[in-house]
């Protein structure tokens, strides 16, 4: 079996060298400001041991044969990405937010994808060297980050006519045992608890970029690497605690100062007709998560807003049944677009099943371009409260306590704490630092809409449909 406990997850963290840069400061990787991200992570650990989600989260290695976390697997088969699919949409619920370790799991099926087909056509033998690195992360249970969005400069420039040539990360050395890497990759999450980064182009590249065409693994804590990072976490209660508030996520930008990696862990280096391919299959794997935990997070925002509807009494409003309603749609449509992805998925010659690109697209664009409207659902659902609400001492304190239970009150069947819960986390949900990130999160992770839009249009057969209408409005040819 190679499962780790989220104890050992958290030893191996813990004897990494500081790389970790954070409020102008160094900070260890025990620091308390990453406890409640690196909660997230725990929970990935300790849900494979829990009779509820086993068969969703446990999977069985096509290398090794032995049980392996489902983060750590590769899909073969339609069946794998349903299960991936499901299992991210239950693990949201159970953290409230996004659980972060699918971004590795998206990588390296890209990695082994396009490994293959660089192999087939150039003769190479990355995919040798990905199968290998992937049995020893599998082994290990390892954490990765995706490390694929560039700074990139202006936005209207090629990398190679950037007026800096490292906003994109590229090679600036070949030798006999490795590459010598620098750049930088911007947003990453979960940089300063991965085990690996896992790197891979952002965009395509053209014949005179192939120093920027390079796919690698490399330690979390490489010689060079420097990672400068930012937390978001919950408020933190005081006697209210509830499980939403346990769980945070860190962004990162991940310096890469001329940083060696040995040709073992290396899957791509100057084969930029390749680039784009790892760089869209990599956004298509992702995009098809995003159909498993976009709903999971539609169903919170729908869960809190029927809720808050039910507790003020306006459930059945026919106003408010009709917005709930829509959020329903929307979840179900995105999910719906992942099942699509996944029963349309083809084989590719690596033995991964590939989702269909077109409708993982569909799915995260919808879900995408609906963020705000499902925020602005459960706020005008949930009234001002959730913004005006006083601190948690207040409701704690003798003297003002009472008075605050007796006003918050709605159904007389319907205790304040009740009451005070809800409205507490509506507000740290939703009205919120954390809230504000995961908005953000919600439209641009794995890709801003107008990045799906792009990818749809590139793959969709429109003369197909304009011959439906020539044959129907009776034009020839
Ligand atoms: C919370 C969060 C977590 C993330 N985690 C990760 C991660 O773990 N790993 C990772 O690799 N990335 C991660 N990302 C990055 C994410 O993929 C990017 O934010 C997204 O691809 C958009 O890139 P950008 O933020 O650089 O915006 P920009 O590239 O600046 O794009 C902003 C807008 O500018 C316009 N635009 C940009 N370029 C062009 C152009 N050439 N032509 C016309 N219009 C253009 C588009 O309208 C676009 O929506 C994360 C992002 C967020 C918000």
């Amino acid at each position: 079996m190679s499962l780790r406990t989220s104890g050992e997850y958290v030893e191996r963290l813990k004897r990494m060298k500081p790389n970790v840069y954070l409020g102008g400061n160094r900070i260890s990787r025990e620091d308390p400001i990453l406890a409640s991200p690196i909660n997230t992570l725990k929970f990935t650990f300790d849900v494979a041991a829990d009779p509820q989600f086993q068969d969703l989260v446990v999977t069985t290695s096509h290398l090794t044969g032995e049980k392996i976390s489902r983060f750590t697997g590769v899909n073969r088969s339609v069946d794998d990405l349903l299960k991936k699919q499901e299992m991210t949409r239950a693990l949201c619920h159970r953290v409230g937010g996004c659980i972060q370790r699918c971004m590795a799991t998206d990588t390296l099926n890209a990695m082994g994808v396009v490994s293959s087909r660089i192999d087939e056509v150039k003769g190479t033998d990355y995919h040798q060297r990905f199968l290998s690195f992937l049995e020893y992360y599998q082994k290990d249970d390892l954490v990765g980050s995706a490390a694929q969005s560039d700074a990139k400069g202006d936005r209207s420039q090629r990398p190679h006519q950037q007026a800096d040539p490292d906003l994109y990360l590229r090679v600036v050395e070949r030798g006999k045992d490795g590459i010598v890497v620098r750049g930088a990759k911007n947003h990453i999450t979960m940089g300063p608890y991965v085990d690996e980064h896992l790197v891979i182009p952002t965009r395509a590249m053209t014949g005179e970029e192939g120093d920027w065409a390079v796919s690698f693994a490399i330690p979390a804590d490489a010689d060079g690497v420097k990672i400068i990072s930012r937390v978001t976490s919950p408020r933190p209660r005081i006697k209210l605690v509830a499980p939403y508030n346990r769980y945070g996520v860190a962004e990162s930008v991940v310096v890469f100062d001329d940083v060696f990696v040995p040709w073992e862990r290396v899957f791509m280096c100057g084969e930029w007709e390749f680039a784009g391919q790892m760089a869209l299959t990599f956004a298509g794997f992702h995009r098809h998560s995003y159909c498993g935990c976009k709903p999971g997070l539609t169903d919170i925002v729908m869960g809190a807003t029927a809720l808050v509807a039910e507790y003020n009494g306006v459930e059945t409003a026919p106003h408010i049944r009709d917005e709930v309603t829509e959020l329903m749609i929307i979840a179900e449509l995105v999910y719906a677009s992942g099942i699509a992805a996944s029963v349309k998925a083809q084989p590719t010659p690596s033995g991964i099943w590939e989702p269909a690109f077109l409708y993982s697209n569909t799915g995260r664009y919808l879900a995408g371009i609906n963020v705000y409207h499902e925020y602005d659902v459960l706020t005008a659902v949930a009234g001002g409260l959730p913004s005006t609400l006083p601190p948690e001492e207040d409701w704690l304190s003798p003297e003002t306590g009472p008075y605050l239970e007796k006003y918050i009150m709605r159904k007389p069947d319907i205790p304040a704490e009740k009451l005070h819960r809800l409205f507490r986390f509506i507000s740290d949900f939703s009205c919120s630092a954390a809230g504000g990130w995961a908005q953000y999160a919600g439209v641009h992770g794995g890709g801003s809409p107008v990045m799906e839009k792009i990818g749809i249009r590139s793959q969709y057969d429109l003369e197909s449909k304009k011959e439906v209408v020539r044959y129907l409005a009776g034009i020839e040819g």
